[in-house]
């Protein structure tokens, strides 16, 4: 059932796309339950430029946003974070995120995770075909959505369940607004460092 290696030495390269505004326990549980589950080498986490379905709500500086991905995902080896999206000028579309990431990384095969909520979105993506050229995709469980590959193509979408944390970076961002707590939402640099910055305060 899960898709392994051809043995020939090819890198199983793991790629966990996201706004990351902030970034929380559900990204990094997901990342960290498909790289065991699918015995990848590396997740990198990219961060996007200008989220092109996100346009009309404000979001936080790239650069705050890449460097809470940084924070949060340092200690693990396995984890990285990549720039490619938030260097490239324009809207980010997932599908420019693999063409380059396929072209820099020409020894690795990729895996695309991708949550329950933007999994059913898929379709409507730009260049939708190709992507699943590009990557195989795993779907993961979020709560409050329902995982399911139907109307996705056979065979290229894995659906996995990871441990539920019914958190959003939504959500997050409410809370600061209003004061609450997001200890242990979101690792403890993270909360240091929106306090530093002042993010959400004003939202
Ligand atoms: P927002 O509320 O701003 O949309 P978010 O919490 O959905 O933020 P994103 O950066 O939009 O976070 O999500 C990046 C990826 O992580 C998406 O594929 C999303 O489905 C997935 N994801 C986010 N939170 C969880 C979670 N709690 N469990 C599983 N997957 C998640
Ligand atoms: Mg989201």
């Amino acid at each position: 059932e899960v898709p392994r290696g051809s043995g020939g030495g090819r890198r199983r390269l793991g790629v966990m796309g996201g706004t990351f505004d902030p970034v929380h326990h559900g990204h990094l549980v997901a990342a960290s339950e498909v790289a065991a589950l699918f015995h990848l080498d590396e997740v990198v986490f990219v961060p996007t430029g200008q989220p092109w379905q996100k346009t009309h709500k404000a979001v936080s500086p790239a650069e705050d946003r890449y460097l809470m991905t940084v924070i949060a995902t340092a200690s693990n080896p396995q984890f990285s974070v990549s720039r490619i999206d938030i260097d490239r000028p324009g809207p980010t579309y997932t599908i420019d995120t693999l063409r380059d990431l396929h072209a820099l990384n020409e020894d690795a095969d990729l895996f695309f995770i991708t949550g329950a909520d933007a999994l059913s979105q898929i379709l409507g993506w730009r260049d939708a075909t190709e992507l699943f050229s590009l990557a195989h995709f795993i779907g993961v469980t979020r709560p409050g959505h329902d995982l399911t590959d139907d109307g996705l193509p056979e065979g290229k979408v894995s659906l996995v369940e990871v441990p539920a944390l019914a958190i959003s970076s939504t959500d997050c961002r409410a809370r600061v607004a209003k004061d609450d707590p997001v200890w242990y939402l979101v690792p403890d640099g993270v909360v240091r460092y929106i306090d530093k910055r002042q993010l959400y305060r004003g939202t």
